[in-house]
């Protein structure tokens, strides 16, 4: 019997937010969740504009590939929230995370970036589909914190990959096989931050319906302090019998009409002129999409306290001890290693070569890495500087896919897959598309010219 997708939405502002910066949809083939962060309201403009863009995707045809097809909406979303920037550089900073979910009637493809989160329910046992793009999770990868301590870290908001108008998105996008049982689970960071997977499990596997699964969900996080905005988008496969499937539903910012959300603005006394003002605003604190920016002030800080260094303490010690830092940038096209710091004063270079990183060319990197590494990524130390490589190594493997190698000498003239010139994204090309595990590595061949990947990934 054919299946279908049943579904359910709900946003909540939770207990301390001032607006609802989350973004959801759910329609008969496709469930997205978006989770906008930049503050003084940009945050709600850019989930809205995501889902938006998203919701105008077309079920897919039979000769579509919806790996394509959602990548391609990626693609658009990001663009609409360039425009959104350039029309109102107030907004500059702001961003997206995104997790969809597009239902071809067989399988769920699934595109993500950022720390919303998809999990697949079967048998009873939840199983998080979608790998946060954070940097808790980044140390927990490394093994360096566990995930009990990556859920009280204190930098466990810090996302580092969403969609913020720049560059190229790079989502992970893949696909689920389903059968008639299957409940999904997509929800944003204010559910997921807040209530275990243990309990998000529990709640899937005891209510009957959706929609009690939806409320009791948002219920949860509320009474757990809802310090975030909460959505959630519930969706099951059942066989088809022939029911119609019901209106899409739209939740949180984009549900909320924008001249609504002017007046709501006009209403709390807040004119445009003073929302512009530069004062801290915790969102911003929370999310760092672009790093290096994160680090221009304490950048600028170091600069000032070196100066003042050279001045009263003497520049012999504080040459000494520019001498046990590190960072990673580039050296003649490759990955590399300085100890030393990053700025100069005047002609005084602070920083000289360590290690040019063999078989990593900075072009093999995605774009987003590319630009952390020639802005320089601060390491703890030499250790440290090391690890950075590898994790860079790893993005390069990751978003650079084996070149295909037929394995049998039958000689079946298979058209020639050249490593192109350019990084190709992992998403647009590939036509058989993957099953499930996101962003691993599947094998590790040399598909860059002079990227070298280990031999075996672990799972
Ligand atoms: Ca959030």
């Amino acid at each position: 019997m054919p299946l279908t997708l049943r579904y359910t939405a709900r946003s909540d502002v939770g207990l301390i937010r001032e607006g609802n910066e989350d973004s959801g949809y759910a329609g008969p083939f496709l469930l997205v969740v978006a989770d906008g962060m930049g503050g003084h309201a940009a945050g709600e403009v850019a989930s809205a504009a995501a889902v938006d863009v998203l919701s105008h995707v077309h079920p897919p045809d039979a000769d579509e590939d919806p790996v394509s097809l959602l990548a391609d909406a990626i693609d658009r979303a990001n663009s609409r929230i360039r425009d959104l920037i350039d029309a109102d550089p107030s907004r500059e900073g702001m961003g997206t995370t995104v997790t969809a979910l597009l239902w071809t009637g067989e399988r769920l493809t699934v595109a993500h970036i950022g720390d919303s989160r998809a999990y697949h329910l079967r048998s009873g046992k939840l199983h998080q589909i979608t790998q946060d793009h954070t940097f808790v999770q980044a140390l927990v990868d490394e093994g360096k914190i566990t995930e009990d301590e990556a859920r009280a870290h204190p930098a466990r908001s810090l996302v580092l990959r969403a969609l913020d108008g720049r560059g190229d998105p790079e989502p992970d996008i893949f696909a689920v096989e389903v059968q008639a049982g299957d409940r999904f689970l997509v929800c944003s960071d204010g559910l997921s931050g807040v209530v275990t997977d243990t309990t998000l499990q529990e709640v899937l596997n005891t209510e009957s319906s959706l929609e009690a699964t939806a409320d009791t969900l948002v219920e949860l996080a509320l009474r757990g302090g809802a310090p975030d905005n909460v959505t959630v988008v519930l969706a099951e496969i059942v066989e088809n019998d022939g029911t119609k499937p019901g209106e899409a539903l739209v939740v949180g910012a984009a549900d909320e009409p924008r001249d609504r959300r002017r007046r709501f603005w006009h209403m709390r006394g807040e004119s445009a002129e003073r929302r512009d003002e530069p004062e801290p605003d915790p969102e911003l604190l929370r999310y760092a999409p672009r790093p290096p920016r994160r680090f221009a002030w304490l950048r600028r800080l170091v600069l000032v306290a070196l100066l003042v260094g050279v001045a009263f303490v003497g520049g012999r010690e504080f040459l000494n001890w520019t001498q046990t830092q590190y960072y990673v940038g580039v050296d003649s096209g490759s990955v590399a290693i300085f100890q030393g710091l990053s700025q100069s004063i005047g002609p005084l270079n602070l920083s000289e070569l360590d290690e040019r990183v063999e078989g990593l060319p900075v072009e093999a990197l995605p774009p987003y890495y590319r630009e952390q590494v020639e802005a320089s990524i601060s390491a703890a130390d030499r250790a440290d500087a090391t690890r950075i490589v590898e994790r860079l190594r790893q993005q390069a493997c990751l978003t650079n896919p084996p070149v295909v190698t037929t394995p049998a000498p039958t000689p079946t003239p298979t058209p020639a897959t050249t490593p192109g010139a350019t990084s190709p994204a992992p998403t647009s090309a590939t036509s058989p598309v993957p099953t499930p595990v996101p962003a691993q590595p599947v094998q590790a061949t040399p598909r860059y010219p002079g990227l070298v990947c280990p031999e075996e990934t672990n799972q």
